[in-house]
Formats: C-alpha cells, sequence, structure tokens
C-alpha cells in the first residue's frame, strides 16, 4: 500500500482491549475521524492524517516495514514481534515516541491452584500454553531453564483443563480469568502498556509537520488525564501547612477573597492522586469549599 501521500498514516487496533482507548485520545487531540463504517482506512477530515484499523498483532510490523508511519499497540505484542523478526533476519527496528497511559497488563505464568510452586526452577522441563512463545523463551533462558512451549493465539487459559499444556503463560490485569480456570500466578515476566511507536526512519516533510503538531497534543492529553485542578479556601494563617498537604503542589496560586481579610483562595493544578484522607485533613486545617475537578487539555 503506497503510503507517499503526504497523510500521515497511523495503525491502530480495530477492535479489542486498546481500540477505544486509541481512538479516544485521537478525538481528545481535536482529530475529527469517523470510524462508525470501520472502514481498513480511515481519513481524518481536519488535518493530513490516515487512521488503519488493524489487528493490534499486525500493527508492528506494519510500522517496521514502512507502510504506517506510527502505530499503537502494546509492549508484549512489540517485543514479541520484534524477538520473531530478529530470529528469522527481518527488519525490526523501531522507535518508541512514548508510553501511553493505557492498555497495562502483565505476561504472566499460571498454573494450577494444586501444583506446589517452589519457584522459577519448578518450571523446568515443563510445557506451557502462550500466545507469546518469544517473550517466554527469553525469561527461560535468563533463568537457565527450559520448557517446551505450545502456541496459542486465544482460549490460553483452557490449556491445561484440556490437558494441552501443565501451564500457561498469558497476559494479565486483574487476574479475574485466571482465578475463573482453576490457576494461579507464579512469576510475572513481563509487564506492559500501551505505546505510541514509529519506523526507524525519520519522517520528513509534511508528515514530519503533522506529526510535531500531534505528539505535543497527545502528550497534553496525557499530562491532563493524570492531573487535577484543585481549588480551595483557606485560613491565611494555615497557608503554608495547607500547601504542604496538596499532593506535587507546583507554585500554588494564592487569591484574595472579597470581604475576607482572614482567608484566600488556593489554586493549583497537581499531578498525583488526590485521596479522600487530603481532603480530610485539609478541612481540619479549617480548609472549605475544596473542589478537585479533572482537567480536559494542557499545554506548556
Ligand atoms: P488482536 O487485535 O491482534 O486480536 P489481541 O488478541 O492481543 O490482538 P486484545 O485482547 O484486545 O487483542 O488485547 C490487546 C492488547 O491489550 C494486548 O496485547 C495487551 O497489550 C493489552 N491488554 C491489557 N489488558 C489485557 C488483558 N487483561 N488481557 C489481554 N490483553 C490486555
Amino acid at each position: 500500500m503506497n503510503n507517499d501521500n503526504g497523510r500521515l498514516r497511523i495503525a491502530i487496533q480495530k477492535s479489542g482491549r486498546l481500540s477505544d482507548s486509541s481512538q479516544d485520545l485521537f478525538k481528545r487531540c481535536g482529530l475529527k475521524v469517523s470510524l462508525a463504517d470501520r472502514k481498513l482506512l480511515s481519513h481524518v477530515g481536519n488535518m493530513p492524517i490516515d487512521l488503519m484499523l488493524v489487528r493490534s498483532s499486525d500493527i508492528p510490523g506494519l510500522v517496521m516495514d514502512g507502510v504506517c508511519d506510527l502505530g499503537i499497540v502494546g509492549d508484549n505484542t512489540l517485543e514479541e514481534h520484534a524477538l520473531q523478526r530478529q530470529l528469522t533476519g527481518e527488519t525490526s527496528a523501531y522507535n518508541k515516541v512514548c508510553s501511553l497511559k493505557f492498555g497495562g497488563c502483565r505476561l504472566s505464568i499460571a498454573l494450577p491452584e494444586e501444583v506446589d510452586y517452589q519457584g522459577v526452577q519448578s518450571l523446568d522441563g515443563l510445557r506451557l500454553a502462550t500466545t507469546y512463545p518469544r517473550l517466554l523463551n527469553r525469561f527461560g533462558e535468563q533463568h537457565g531453564i527450559r520448557f517446551e512451549t505450545c502456541k496459542l493465539n486465544g482460549s490460553v487459559e483452557v490449556a491445561p483443563r484440556v490437558g494441552l499444556a501443565d501451564g500457561i503463560c498469558d497476559l494479565v490485569s486483574t487476574g479475574a480469568t485466571l482465578e475463573a480456570n482453576g490457576l494461579k500466578e507464579v512469576e510475572v515476566i513481563y509487564t506492559s502498556k500501551a505505546a505510541l511507536i514509529s519506523g526507524e526512519k525519520p519522517l520528513s516533510g509534511e508528515k514530519a509537520k503533522t506529526f510535531d503538531k500531534l505528539l505535543p497534543r497527545m502528550q497534553g492529553v496525557l499530562k491532563a488525564k493524570e492531573s487535577k485542578y484543585i481549588m480551595l479556601h483557606a485560613p491565611k494563617g494555615k497557608l503554608a501547612e495547607v500547601i504542604t498537604l496538596m499532593p506535587g503542589s507546583e507554585t500554588p496560586t494564592v487569591l484574595p477573597l472579597a470581604g475576607r481579610d482572614d482567608r484566600v483562595a488556593v489554586h493549583m493544578v497537581s499531578t498525583e492522586t488526590f485521596f479522600w484522607e487530603t481532603m480530610e485533613q485539609l478541612k481540619d486545617l479549617g480548609c472549605n469549599s475544596i473542589l478537585v475537578l479533572p482537567i480536559e487539555k494542557m499545554m506548556g
């Protein structure tokens, strides 16, 4: 597929765990995108960008081969694909532009609950079902153990029950699926998040300009997501204590309150979690009207 039309082509998952968050990220960046008809290539109306909707497992290859300029994919899929390509001598180079704040999970080895697990050496000689044989084998090599891998692209968790494998190595977020299948997590071998990746070759011309505009917007959206705007009224005499209590306090704004000499308004952006406990402590110091608001966009 020709990728020289000056439009930045970005591969995202068509449907699955990363698709809603990826689409939402671009919408929050102000991209007018209509994905309703689920075509392979979706034109962005207000920027020279095309979104390519594909399977997650195809994204690393599309970016590494230069078919797409950028992609959003889980570190797990990316690294498995890169290891696979290194084995076959295909091009496996890419740049990780930034880590995104969604798609968090871990790749773990799990065994039937009744197995008496005594540490990594207990895995020696086992047969493990997985979608990620390269990452699993790398773990084995690092620990000097050998196991047999059985590659499955789905329903990995049922493999031990049907006698296909002794255990599994699969993605876990809450652990509920493992539990429902009578399995226990014994080793976390990799932790993953979604990432924005680009090909090895630097972008040039129109595409570079579009990317330079898009990236700060993406970073602004991600930063805003984890930040909160905090407002409160505080007793003037307790201002120093109030400020030390406020999480991640970068120079708060202190404003006078009309008709009140003893109290001030304090505003700040916090990049840390604002706990109920902190609000209660602020209240105990005499603060009131404590508001914690989400931030939509940030720049600079
Ligand atoms: P494809 O689009 O090729 O079918 P997939 O089968 O890996 O890919 P999903 O199950 O939607 O599709 O997972 C996409 C990605 O979401 C995973 O590769 C991983 O990075 C991330 N993820 C986050 N939490 C989980 C989880 N609990 N189980 C599986 N994947 C998870």
